[in-house]
């Protein structure tokens, strides 16, 4: 979320000369209920309710997270909606971002929570959640009612007249988003009806809020980040068969940011990340709604660009928040105030929008090198979330408080920690996708197909796969084979090996007539490598298989505003200076073994080589009060100068 302090406040006025009127004549395509939404040869996610964790470490973070998310109680979410409907409410309101004089409050109140509710219980059944959804929900449509012109949010209208007219606000359709995504999540996940009715009439109200508004003044309006809002709109178009929605997600494109993406121009440097990838994810719908592959080629370059020059090693990208060097030059930007956790959720997203398009495996290697990295690990045991994943020598991970803060991480993470089951499988027509190795059962019940995946991952390097059939059938069992693996990964069909094995890196599909007990052992054995800073030669990470792992530089500050804060700020105060790079002994061209190597036990556990200080190192989402470093200085390379 872009922090209030560093917003672009317009400057613009309503009603300008040169007018490009948008309004409800501006029909594109006509739709009906979900069409386009099966092209022939996309791979699909299973529903979420199909699938389930087994008891392991992703199971264990969903637990503390839907614990968290039940302490939170409907009347003090709903308090700053029943306020701005005029409906009274005697509920203590929350802090942080929800605060009632917040220009963002209702985001996570009346968004996040939605969207984490339906997902917690199509992904694992959480009535609890499910019954809270659905309360607030019917809270949420009583407030609209009250309000009487569709607008529907915990705070004023007034607040989007701030935005048409250039004065200072924060960021009205980036709030907007997160409620009206959160109504259509709990329609589409658990049925909610009048979820889909209040998020209709939003989309109305916003589809209606442009008319009027000149071509160049809205592009100036959308300068202000709001978040998804072409996404939800879409979605909403794809529901309900309305074209009219889909006129207004057109109404949120803006050329100046897409035109260079589809010319394949990474003029990213300066933007805002976490503003802009919910813009290419909207994209990525309209290519999958209107067949329009112009958005899929921005969509692929986007991330193409992002993942491979602008990520960290841990899978997510940003420094403060920004894409502040050219492509390529990540030399010198290691601190506290990089990597934003939303920027990791929102990339794995695009990521399964583009892997359902291609199938190809490096998105899904990519999507596993965030989840094991960035995902895992950033809620501490008490479900609080991180905001930075500090890449820094010495620091440590920091958390919202239960009740004070509500980030704009806070809800990603909230939404992300329900829905782990989501990429697990895929599927083709009859044919199935193992993506990633989550111990997990897929319940395929329309092909009587019952799977289940038991593994210890990344404990153990691979999976098993059980397969409860009622009928033999003949298909395509495609497994993953991740690029960092060895050639000596193997699979065995009921104890037989198979001769063959797919490269690094691909999909290695096995088409047989599958029955019942039939098993699919699949080992994938993992080694150390580095993996160099884009831009400096001289600073490496070291990984085990898909695991970044982190040297323990002893233990973190014990003090609790140091450890979890309690107000809307991101950042502990006062921090101290990061310490210089732990030195590795070897340089950046030798093999990884040189200056890492595996301690023998039952734990992943690991030490640096050679001569200097040791350290300890484990994989970085086992680190939880440590300080720690990721990064090492090599004893050679250089860094690359930037292009001038
Ligand atoms: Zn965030």
């Amino acid at each position: 979320m872009m922090n209030r302090s560093r917003r672009n406040f317009l400057k613009t006025s309503a009603g300008a000369a040169g007018l490009c009127l948008i309004g409800p004549s501006a029909a594109v395509q006509a739709l009906t209920p979900n069409e386009h939404e099966h092209p022939v040869g996309r791979l699909e996610p299973f529903p979420l309710a199909s699938v389930r964790l087994s008891p392991g470490i992703f199971k264990e973070q969903e637990e503390i997270n839907a614990r968290y998310l039940e302490s939170l109680t409907v009347d003090r979410l709903l308090h700053s909606f029943r306020l701005t409907a005029g409906i009274s409410s005697s509920a203590t309101p929350y802090k942080g971002w929800e605060e009632p004089t917040c220009e963002l409050r209702g985001h996570f109140a009346g968004g996040h929570y939605l969207s984490a509710a339906a997902l917690a219980w199509a992904g694992s059944g959480n009535a609890v959640l499910k019954a809270r959804g659905d309360e607030l929900v019917s809270g949420l449509a009583a407030c609209q009612k009250k309000i009487g012109t569709r607008y529907l949010s915990a705070y004023p209208a007034e607040l989007f007249d701030h935005l048409s007219q250039g004065k200072a606000v924060w960021a009205p359709f980036y709030t907007y988003h997160k409620i009206m995504a959160g109504l259509l999540d709990m329609h589409q996940l658990t049925g909610n009806a009048d979820a889909l009715q209040v998020a209709e009439g939003m989309g109305q109200w916003a589809h209606e809020y442009f008319w009027g508004i000149s071509r160049d003044q809205r592009q100036r309006m959308l300068r202000t980040e709001y978040g998804g809002m072409n996404e939800v709109l879409v979605n909403l178009a794809a529901l309900t068969g309305k074209d009219r929605y889909l006129d207004a997600a057109h109404t949120f494109e803006q050329p100046g940011f897409l035109d260079p993406l589809a010319a394949r121009l990474d003029e990213l440097q300066g933007l805002h990340a976490n503003t802009h990838v919910p813009k290419i994810i909207g994209a990525a719908r309209m290519y999958e709604v209107t067949g329009d592959r112009r958005y899929r080629e921005i969509a692929e370059y986007f991330l193409s660009e992002v993942v491979a020059r602008r990520n960290y090693v841990i899978g997510n990208t940003s420094q403060d928040e920004h894409w502040k060097s050219p492509a390529g030059h990540l030399e010198g930007t290691l601190v506290w105030t990089i990597a934003e956790c939303c920027g990791a959720y929102n990339l794995m997203k695009l990521q399964r929008h583009v892997f359902s398009w291609t199938g190809d495996a490096h998105w899904m290697d990519a999507y596993e090198r965030a989840l094991f990295n960035c995902r895992l690990g950033t809620q501490n045991a008490q479900g609080l979330k991180q905001y930075f994943f500090p890449l820094a020598a010495g620091y440590w991970r920091a958390y919202n408080s239960a009740e004070e803060s509500f980030w704009c991480c806070t809800g990603t993470g909230a939404e992300e920690f329900a829905k782990f089951a989501d990429t697990i499988y895929f599927h083709r027509g009859s044919d199935i996708f193992v993506n990633q190795f989550l111990a997990s059962t897929l319940d395929w019940k329309e092909e009587g197909l019952l799977i289940e995946q038991v593994t210890r991952f990344p404990q153990e390097q691979g999976t098993t796969l059980k397969i409860k059939s009622s009928r033999p059938a003949v298909r395509t069992i495609h497994v993953r084979i991740p690029g960092w693996t060895t050639e000596a990964a193997q699979i065995r069909i009921n104890g037989q090996p198979l001769e063959e094995i797919a490269d690094p890196g691909s999909y290695l599909p096995i088409r047989r007539l599958w029955k019942d007990g039939d098993t699919i052992s699949v080992s994938l054995p993992m080694e150390l490598r580095q993996e160099l800073l884009p831009g400096d030669d001289s600073v490496a990470a070291a990984l085990y298989g898909p695991l970044v792992l982190a040297a323990d530089l002893g233990a973190g500050p014990a003090d609790e505003p140091n450890r979890v804060i309690h107000s809307g700020e991101t950042v502990p105060k006062n921090l101290q200076p990061a310490v210089a790079l732990p030195n590795a002994a070897a340089a950046a061209s030798d093999d990884a073994k040189k200056w890492i190597q595996i301690e023998p036990g039952p734990e992943l556990r690991f030490s640096s080589a050679g001569e200097g200080a040791k350290y300890n190192l484990v994989p970085m989402y086992q680190i939880d009060a440590q300080r720690y470093s990721v990064y090492w200085q090599m004893q050679s390379g250089k860094k690359q100068s930037q292009p001038a």
